[in-house]
């Protein structure tokens, strides 16, 4: 059944951003109409102009009307990055490291992502998936409709398959699943050369038999996956018909963006260490610059060069990066409020990287990230306006929030 929203306050649609494939993003690509009517069937954008032109044929009896005057909408937010199937935590480990304790000290003493290895091999996929629904439905309230979750934490074939059923089960906004096998070298494998053939050959092709996700993420690092031998597992997974995604570039410049650029990928992710020349070169790329602040606040380094990204033509996304050790939070405002406080990025570059951007790096963006006629009916309501938006700690509440034309948090 379809609904007409009338009397929209203020509509953001990011049709601009959109047309602009994400790229030098300024306030009127928010194309921001006032007074304005959107209509909804099947899930779809149906038609979107001023209040008073509603088109006679939309007006039907079994259809729903409602009155949103004095309410902003946008486009749901599309929250790109999380680790969000995992069990226990690392609260010790925060306390540890924050009085000092040195990484190779916490890890003598059985942490880092060993230990949360342990706990999620030996998780139910019951546990699993309540505890998953728990943080999907905290991100849907902040008006999240499109989510990513990675798998990466069990590192065997076995229990990240349980993961990625995990993400399967969970329900209310649109998924995207990632394996993320390449994540940390699990203690049975001596190098990460022999994990990465594991991974290749016996692992990979169990993910795309039973279907359970489309894209395939590695960690690139000095110290961890090589970059060469990263690119070869990469191009193996294209060819099996999976979609390409890098951590790259986060505590060295190691090669991760170059390879990301190389094998097609949709999105190099953090990014904190490249130059001018990688800049130049995303720039031109169709690779989608996802920066992670939130995780650069815990880990107490710099922020990444959101401003020359921008500046350069590149297209950026923001996320919470949401894992148990280096960014334990699920807060799309603080992401958004540290891109405007220690990034610089303005407050439409953080609403269109939330939004077009963040649609591009998971490849949805004809579905997604805008409001337009044919586009899903994916959108958030706030009483606040939208220069509001990532301005307080806290953030504006969401007051209703929609995915698919079916409501999934709040009322109107
Ligand atoms: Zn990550």
């Amino acid at each position: 059944m379809g609904f007409i929203l009338k009397n929209i306050s203020t509509l953001l649609t990011l049709e601009g951003a959109a047309k602009k494939q994400g790229r030098r993003i300024e306030e009127s690509d928010l194309s921001i109409q006032t007074k304005a009517a959107m209509v909804v069937d099947k899930g779809q954008i149906q038609w979107i102009g001023p209040s008073g032109k509603i088109p006679k044929e939309y007006f039907k009896k079994s259809w729903a009307d409602y009155d949103l005057k004095g309410l902003t909408v946008l486009p749901g937010f599309v929250e790109c990055h999380t680790h969000l199937i995992f069990a226990g935590h690392r609260a010790a480990e925060f306390e540890l490291k924050n009085q000092g304790v040195s990484y190779q000290e916490i890890a003598a003493r059985g942490g880092g992502i060993l230990s949360t290895m342990k706990q999620t091999r030996a998780a139910s996929l019951a546990a699993l998936t309540a505890s998953g629904q728990k943080r999907v439905d905290h991100f849907v309230s902040q008006g999240v409709t499109t989510l990513e979750a990675k798998s990466g934490y069990a590192l065997n074939l076995k229990d990240e398959m349980k993961c990625l059923q995990a993400i399967r089960d969970l329900k209310g906004p649109r998924m995207v699943s990632t394996f993320l096998g390449a994540h940390a070298l699990p203690p049975e494998y001596g190098t990460y050369e022999e994990y990465l053939e594991y991974l290749g050959q016996k692992v990979l092709p169990e993910v795309k038999k039973k279907k359970l996700a489309e894209r395939i993420d590695i960690f690139i690092e000095k110290g961890f996956f090589p970059a060469e031998a990263g690119e070869k597992y990469l191009q193996k997974a294209r060819s099996l018909g999976f979609e390409t995604v890098v951590h790259a570039d986060q505590l060295t410049l190691s090669g991760g963006a170059d390879v990301a650029m190389r094998v097609g990928a949709l999105s190099g992710d953090h990014l904190l260490q490249i130059t001018e020349k990688e800049i130049k070169k995303l720039a031109q790329s169709e690779v989608t610059s996802v920066l992670l602040p939130a995780a650069d606040l815990y880990m107490r380094c710099k922020y990444p060069a959101a401003k020359e990204l921008i500046e350069a033509g590149a297209r950026v996304a923001l996320a919470t990066d949401f894992n148990p050790g280096t960014s334990p939070t699920q807060d799309l405002n603080l992401v958004g409020l540290l891109a405007r406080l220690e990034m610089k990025m303005t407050l439409p570059q953080v609403i269109a990287a939330y939004t077009v951007g963040a649609a591009y790096a998971l490849n949805l963006q004809n579905e997604v990230g805008s409001l337009s006629i044919g586009k899903s009916a994916d959108f958030v309501c706030i009483e606040e306006g939208w220069e509001e938006l990532f301005y307080g700690i806290g953030g504006p509440a969401k007051k209703a929030v929609f995915s698919r034309g079916k409501k999934i948090f709040g009322k109107l």
